[in-house]
C-alpha cells in the first residue's frame, strides 16, 4: 500500500512530504467515496460544423463531484486507475453516454456522441463485449458512436490496437485520434490505426497566431485530405482563432468559443430539443 501512496504523491503534488501523504490519501479516499455514491457524471460539450453551420455531435467528458469538490479527469483518471477501478468507471461512462445517445437519437436521428477511450481500456479483455453489449441493450446506431482514442502510458501494442479497432470500425464506429499533433506517436497512429477522424491539440490552436502552428496545422490538413480523415479543432476560445481556422477550411470546432462542456439536461436543452 506505502508504495502505491508513494507514486501518487510523486506524480500529483510537490508541496512538503508531509502534506503530500495526507493528501493523496484524502483524494483516493474521496474517489473510493465517489464510486461508491455515483458521484460521477458526463457532461456534454457540442461540436460544431463550420462547413453545414450546425451541431451534429457532442463530446463526453467526465465529471467527478465529491462534497462539493471538483476535479478534472485527468487528475483523477490516473489515481481510478492506480486503485484498480478503472474498469468499473470505463463502463460506466460506456453505459451512461450511449444511454445517453439513445435518447437524443429520438430527437435527432443523426445526432453522435465522441466518448473517449484510453489505450489501456482498449486492450482490456471485455471492452469489445461490453460495447457491443450497450448498442444491442439501448439499440444504437453505431454510425453516431465515435471512439476518441487517447494516448496513455500504455500503448503495448500499436498492431493489437489496431486489430481492435478494426473491429469496431467494421461494425461502424468511427475512430478519432485526440489531442493530435502532441504526444509521441501520433504519425505512428495515422498510419496504423483506422482512423476516421483527428482531433488537433488545444495547444496548436491557443498559439495559433504563431506562423509555426499555422504551418503544422496546414500540414495536418493536407494529410487529412488526401487520407480522408475529418478534422476537429480543439478548444477554440477566440473570435480570431476561430476566423484563422475558417479561413485554413477546417472542418469542426469545438471550445469555450461556443460552450464549454454542459450539464446533460442544459445540453439537450440548448442543442437536441431546439430548433436549430
Ligand atoms: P480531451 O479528450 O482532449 O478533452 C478536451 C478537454 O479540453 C476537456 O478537458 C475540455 O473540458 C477542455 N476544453 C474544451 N474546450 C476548451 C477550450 O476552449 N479551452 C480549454 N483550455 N480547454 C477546453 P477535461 O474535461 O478536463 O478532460 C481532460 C481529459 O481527460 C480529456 O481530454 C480526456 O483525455 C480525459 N477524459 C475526459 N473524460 C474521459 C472519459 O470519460 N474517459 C477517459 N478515458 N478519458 C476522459
Ligand atoms: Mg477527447
Ligand atoms: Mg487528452
Ligand atoms: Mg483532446
Amino acid at each position: 500500500y506505502h508504495a502505491k501512496k508513494n507514486k501518487l504523491n510523486y506524480q500529483y503534488f510537490d508541496t512538503s512530504l508531509n502534506e503530500k501523504a495526507l493528501t493523496s490519501f484524502e483524494l483516493s479516499n474521496k474517489i473510493k467515496e465517489a464510486l461508491e455514491n455515483n458521484e460521477f457524471a458526463l457532461y456534454y460539450q457540442p461540436i460544431y460544423s463550420l462547413t453545414e453551420n450546425k451541431i451534429k455531435s457532442a463530446e463526453a467528458l467526465l465529471r467527478l463531484f465529491s462534497k462539493n469538490t471538483s476535479m478534472s479527469p485527468d487528475k483523477f483518471l490516473p489515481i481510478v486507475k492506480d486503485l484498480g477501478l478503472i474498469n468499473e468507471i470505463n463502463n460506466w461512462v460506456l453505459d451512461n453516454a450511449f444511454k445517453q445517445l439513445s435518447i437524443w437519437n429520438k430527437y435527432k436521428k443523426d445526432f453522435s456522441i465522441s466518448i473517449n477511450i484510453s489505450f489501456s481500456q482498449i486492450y482490456s479483455q471485455d471492452f469489445i463485449d461490453f460495447t457491443k453489449e450497450c448498442i444491442k441493450k439501448y439499440k444504437i446506431n453505431p454510425k453516431n458512436i465515435i471512439f476518441e482514442i487517447t494516448e496513455d502510458e500504455t500503448l503495448e501494442d500499436i498492431d493489437k490496437a489496431s486489430y481492435i479497432l478494426d473491429s469496431l470500425k467494421n461494425i461502424g464506429i468511427k475512430i478519432a485520434i485526440d489531442d493530435f499533433g502532441t504526444g509521441y506517436s501520433s504519425l505512428a497512429y495515422i498510419t496504423k490505426l483506422p482512423v476516421d477522424i483527428l482531433k488537433i491539440d488545444k495547444s496548436l490552436i491557443k498559439d495559433i497566431e504563431k506562423e509555426k502552428n499555422i504551418e503544422i496545422i496546414k500540414a495536418i490538413l493536407s494529410i487529412s485530405k488526401t487520407l480522408n480523415f475529418s478534422v476537429v479543432a480543439e478548444g477554440v476560445e477566440t473570435q480570431k482563432q476561430l476566423e484563422i481556422l475558417k479561413n485554413l477550411k477546417v472542418e469542426k470546432i469545438q471550445g469555450y468559443i461556443l460552450d464549454p462542456p454542459l450539464k446533460a439536461y442544459e445540453f439537450e436543452t440548448k442543442y437536441i430539443k431546439s430548433k436549430t
